[in-house]
């Protein structure tokens, strides 16, 4: 294991806390770009089905928090992290990351032009991160009541997304490949809003009924609700247990409670293990 620099650890964990004051919810990385914490249940085997409700840290992207206190508490747990994660699809902002690569000879920056071009869309000014392999990390915001997915080369070759249940690597993280910066000039900037007509390349085709949605106001939190209902058989707890947790972060666990309960129920979790998960989620983010 690599020797623990502690003023490289003082120094990610101040970038984390103020990519938390922005509202961004991180994780500690290791320098190979995974999650520092190892799972507690990696002695037993895989697939583990727990995501933090066991309420002990080293679930990944989902230990993910803007809190502070539970921000520090990670990284304590985890002196040897040099970077951080910044958790994806969570409010306020609902975090798109385009990852633009630069290794194979790919130009996913001409293919993004060219996408741009096909599809009449223009990238607006935003958070630009650097990567260590002359990569770009492209922030947007995404709309509340959508879940964008995770995909690699699906939009072009080189050019990868990341959604729901993924996470960028913060700048100022150092990594074995060397530090993420922001590009000049885009650091202060708030994620901007996803172009429609790119949005539209990002989310999986809409099911008929949801052609008329986009023009309704949105309630806050229905983008967790439909994270719960997008769940697969394997996931539901996990996404359940996730948007709660997220929801009490944000203020809204009480009110959005029984609809993220009726969501589990939808997608075949029983009462009891909904409102055993709510109840979880509750516990871990202090509202119980
Ligand atoms: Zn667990």
């Amino acid at each position: 294991m690599a020797t623990i620099d502690r003023h490289a650890t003082a120094l990610v964990l101040a970038h984390a806390l103020s990519a938390a004051e922005r509202g961004l919810a991180v994780i500690p990385l290791s320098r190979t770009k995974l999650p520092a914490l190892r799972s507690p249940h990696h002695e037993q085997p895989e697939p583990n089905p727990c995501h933090g409700e066991c309420g002990r840290p080293g679930h990944g992207v989902y230990d993910a928090s803007t809190d502070p206190r539970r921000i520090r508490t990670l990284f304590a747990a985890a002196p040897w992290a040099t970077g951080y994660g910044i958790a994806c699809g969570l409010p306020p902002h609902h975090l798109i990351g385009i990852d633009l690569d630069t290794k194979s000879g790919t130009d996913a920056s001409a293919a993004l032009r060219e996408l741009a071009l096909r599809h009449l869309f223009t990238i607006p000014a935003t958070v630009v991160v650097a990567t260590p392999s002359g990569g770009r990390h492209i922030w947007l915001a995404g709309p509340p009541d959508a879940v964008i997915p995770n995909s690699a080369s699906r939009l072009a070759p080189g050019i990868d997304v990341r959604g729901a249940g993924g996470y960028l690597v913060g700048p100022g993280s150092r990594t074995e490949h060397g530090i993420y910066s922001t590009v000049a000039g885009t650091a202060h900037l708030p994620p901007a809003s996803c172009p429609p007509a790119l949005l539209r390349l990002l989310t999986p085709p809409p099911r008929a009924h949801q052609s008329a949605l986009p023009q309704m106001p949105v309630p806050r939190g229905q983008g967790l609700v439909q994270f719960v209902l997008a769940a697969h058989e394997g996931q539901r707890n996990t996404r359940l247990f996730w948007a709660a947790c997220r929801a009490y972060e944000n203020g809204i666990g009480e009110t959005l409670a029984e609809e993220l309960c009726d969501a589990a129920l939808q997608v075949g979790l029983t009462e009891r293990e909904a409102l055993s998960t709510i109840a979880s989620a509750a516990r871990l983010t202090g509202h119980a």
